[in-house]
């Protein structure tokens, strides 16, 4: 009947429901002390320019390496670190080790390479961001350009005011803003409106079947023509294989990233497998 299934779903919501809190809480508390423990390490993947095909920055990504829990993807520890306000520290951990590293890497893959750090929503309305970063900056000794930080689109829809002013702020800087994951948000269109990018990321799920699936390709191809006519620079994120590494060349993108050309890696392999390397 009715009512026993009901009890039946309920049954099982709450089991689920316990094991999502039982998770949630298991990683909150070993997310807290993971910072002074040394289990947080960035890596970088490459970013290349499609017309020299050379690398010219690298994207940084938070690991997570835990003795009892192993390897954590960001994906599972990310959204929760938003939640209880842990994301602060973490941020400030990541952008002070990639800036460190983006010092030195200049010095070998030259005076244009710049480094792309994610930036949560939360860090955003932080009204300390802007003179943070300038700080930052200046004690590693980078002028502006050489970082470049990526924000999600799920993240400004709140506080527009405030987003637009960091915003501008940062770009006063001399630091590019990038639009991450384009085209899975939902008001994607609406945010190229209400605020002023350097970058549009397009999302790897465009580019992952391009050449299976004609309208993907239509729906990269229009995004591509979009943004630069917009004037912005494009990035295509998840390039895999040969034929979408030749579209992207074909379509204009300015950078392409993904597994083709390398993926994440601790800042020792980087510099060894990229230095002063063509990568395909
Ligand atoms: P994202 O910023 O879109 O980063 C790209 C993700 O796609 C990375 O996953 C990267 O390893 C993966 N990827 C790159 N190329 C390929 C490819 O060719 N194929 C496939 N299948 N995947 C590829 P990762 O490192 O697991 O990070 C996931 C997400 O977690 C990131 O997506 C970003 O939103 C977030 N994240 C990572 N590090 C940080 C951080 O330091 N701060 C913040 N706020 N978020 C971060
Ligand atoms: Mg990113
Ligand atoms: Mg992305
Ligand atoms: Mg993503």
């Amino acid at each position: 009947t009715a009512s026993k299934d009901k009890g039946c779903n309920y049954n099982f919501f709450t089991e689920e429901l316990s094991a999502v809190i039982g998770e949630r809480h298991y990683l909150e508390s070993h997310l807290a002390e993971a910072l002074d423990k040394h289990e947080m390490s960035v890596h970088y993947q490459p970013m290349i320019c499609v017309k020299t095909q050379r690398v010219l920055g690298a994207e940084a990504l938070i690991r997570w390496n835990n003795p009892i829990l192993g390897a954590v993807a960001p994906d599972r520890f990310i959204n929760l670190a938003e939640q209880n306000g842990q994301i602060l520290a973490l941020g400030n951990f990541v952008l002070r080790t990639a800036m460190e590293q983006a010092r030195h890497w200049r010095k070998s893959f030259g005076n244009d390479f710049f480094i792309a750090v994610n930036i949560s929503p939360v860090q955003l309305r932080d009204d300390n961001l802007v003179s943070r970063i300038a700080q930052l900056l200046a004690y590693y000794q980078l002028p502006g350009s050489a970082l470049e930080l990526e924000i999600t689109e799920g993240v400004l829809l709140q506080d527009e005011k405030k987003v637009a002013k960091s915003l501008a702020g940062l770009q006063k800087l001399g630091v590019s803003i990038s639009l991450d994951d384009f085209g899975t948000g939902y008001s994607s269109l609406s945010y190229l409106q209400k605020y002023s990018f350097d970058t549009l990321k397009i999302d790897r799920s465009f580019i992952t079947n391009l050449m299976e699936c004609d309208q993907d390709k239509e729906l990269a191809r229009a995004i591509i023509a979009m943004a630069k006519k917009l004037n912005l620079q494009v990035v295509a994120e998840g390039v895999e294989t040969p034929e979408q590494h030749q579209f992207i060349v074909e379509e204009g993108c300015d950078f392409g990233q993904g597994y083709l050309y390398g993926k994440p890696v601790p800042a020792t392999m980087f510099s060894a497998q990229y230095l002063s390397r063509l990568v395909i």
